[in-house]
């Protein structure tokens, strides 16, 4: 039998790899019957909470239907539900949606499409794309070559394109941020087509927060110098952030959306790059040579839009908030007894042992560990522990959660 190799894990650490029979909610249960709550929502990707009856029952019956059909020049049902769903709770601005398989894949779609439009509009020259430090963008080149430097491509970087940088802008650094993209429009505004950000929080980085003021600017910036302004909501968006996308907490509307985590509720995989009308248009030609060249085999999958269809269905009214709001209030109680600790909608967050921020410190395998062997998942980001659970969460899970949390922060 082939040994699985398994993603962002050290098998030389010799963990147990725990094999999981069911899901229900928040809990994962493994074959011998361990009950092991979800504090990560399984990598951001579970909103609403595992094994959702309504979601499952619409992939059933889809599934019945069809499985998958080549999405150039066809189309399905559960693919123009979704479009019509997802403008119900996006600007009209954002009105061209663009189905892939992966939250990498949607940010490469969107540089692509951002690119390819001046190229399309005789701009060749605009190609660059600029980024934060510290930024993830997925685990693709394009994904890599767009994130910060970091452990995760460090071994590639002689192979990623050049991306320019501003400044992550914490708090009191917004102006340099700002100040520094300023000088960067200003010198080399003819090489620039994108800007790519992930609003509000920097996932990946550390759990990094920034104020909404800052997209407000950077997007003025942008449109001052004709820069696309795209921003991955791929782990923001579907409510993480407290709204259902982080940047509803500005006052500025991209010109491209990236979605993917929380799309089908975190269910099955598919993405979504939402672009404006102005930018279609650039690819709208008799030419053939002029259309968007991307795909992926499995683009616009029926069974995986049908439980996007579902899930946007669930987030009717925006329900799903209530409960982040819950989860809020709980975090704020508990903010006293962790003194550095940062919150933002669903997601509580503290470094332990100084401030640098290694992923690959030793500290955070002995967490995931610690918080393991007390049947909670966890999975901290070096010395940053944070906590992001599906919404459904009960106040016992989240009680469990904290107790090993004080447990961990009184440790230092
Ligand atoms: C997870 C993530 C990605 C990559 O998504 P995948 O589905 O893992 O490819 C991209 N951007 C952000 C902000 C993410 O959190």
């Amino acid at each position: 039998m082939a040994e699985i190799w398994h993603p962002f894990w050290q098998h030389g650490l010799c963990e147990p790899i725990f094999e999981i029979d069911h899901t229900k909610d928040e809990f994962l249960y493994t074959k011998d019957g361990k009950e092991i709550i979800d504090g990560i929502s399984s990598w951001w990707v579970n909103t609403l909470g595992h094994n959702n009856p309504y979601i499952k029952a619409h992939v059933k019956e889809e599934i019945d239907k069809m499985q998958q059909i080549i999405f150039a020049g066809f189309t399905h049902k559960p693919a123009i539900d979704v479009a019509q769903k997802l403008s119900g709770f996006l600007p009209e601005k954002l009105n061209y949606v663009f189905y892939s398989d992966s939250g990498s894949i949607c940010v490469e779609v969107a540089l692509k499409m951002a690119v390819g439009y001046y190229f399309n509009k005789f701009k060749k020259n605009k190609s660059k794309i600029v980024a934060f430090e510290h930024s993830y963008h997925g685990d693709t080149f394009g994904g890599m070559a767009s994130g910060g430097e970091s452990v995760f491509n460090y071994p590639y970087r002689k192979m990623l394109f050049e991306v320019l940088r501003i400044p992550y802008p914490s708090a009191g650094n917004e102006e340099k941020t700002i100040e520094e993209y300023r000088k960067l429009l200003k010198n080399r505004s003819g090489e620039i087509g994108a800007i790519v950000l992930e609003p509000l929080v920097l996932g990946s980085g550390g759990m990094l927060f920034y104020k909404p003021f800052v997209l407000d600017e950077l997007y003025k910036l942008s449109k001052e110098y004709d820069v696309m302004f795209v921003l991955d909501e791929v782990m923001t968006g579907f409510g993480r952030c407290g709204t259902m996308f982080a940047f509803e907490q500005s006052n500025i509307v991209p010109d491209i959306i990236c979605l993917s985590k929380g799309l089908t509720g975190g269910t099955l995989p598919l993405a979504a790059t939402l672009c404006t009308k102005e930018i279609f248009e650039a690819y709208y030609s008799k030419d053939k040579s002029k259309m968007f060249f991307h795909s992926s085999s499995y683009s616009a999958n029926p069974v995986c839009l049908s439980a996007a269809s579902a899930n946007l269905d669930l987030w009717a009214d925006k329900k799903p908030l209530e409960d982040v709001k819950r989860i809020n209030n709980y975090y704020k109680k508990q903010q006293s007894s962790f003194k550095n600790a940062r919150i933002l909608g669903d997601i509580f967050t503290f470094e332990v042992e100084g401030k640098n921020n290694d992923y690959t410190a030793p500290i955070g395998v002995k967490m995931y560990d610690f918080f393991l062997r007390n049947g909670v998942l966890l999975r901290p980001l070096g010395n940053t522990v944070y906590v992001m659970p599906p919404y459904c969460i009960k106040e016992k899970s989240l009680d469990k959660i904290f107790d090993l949390l004080k447990q961990v922060y009184n440790l230092k």
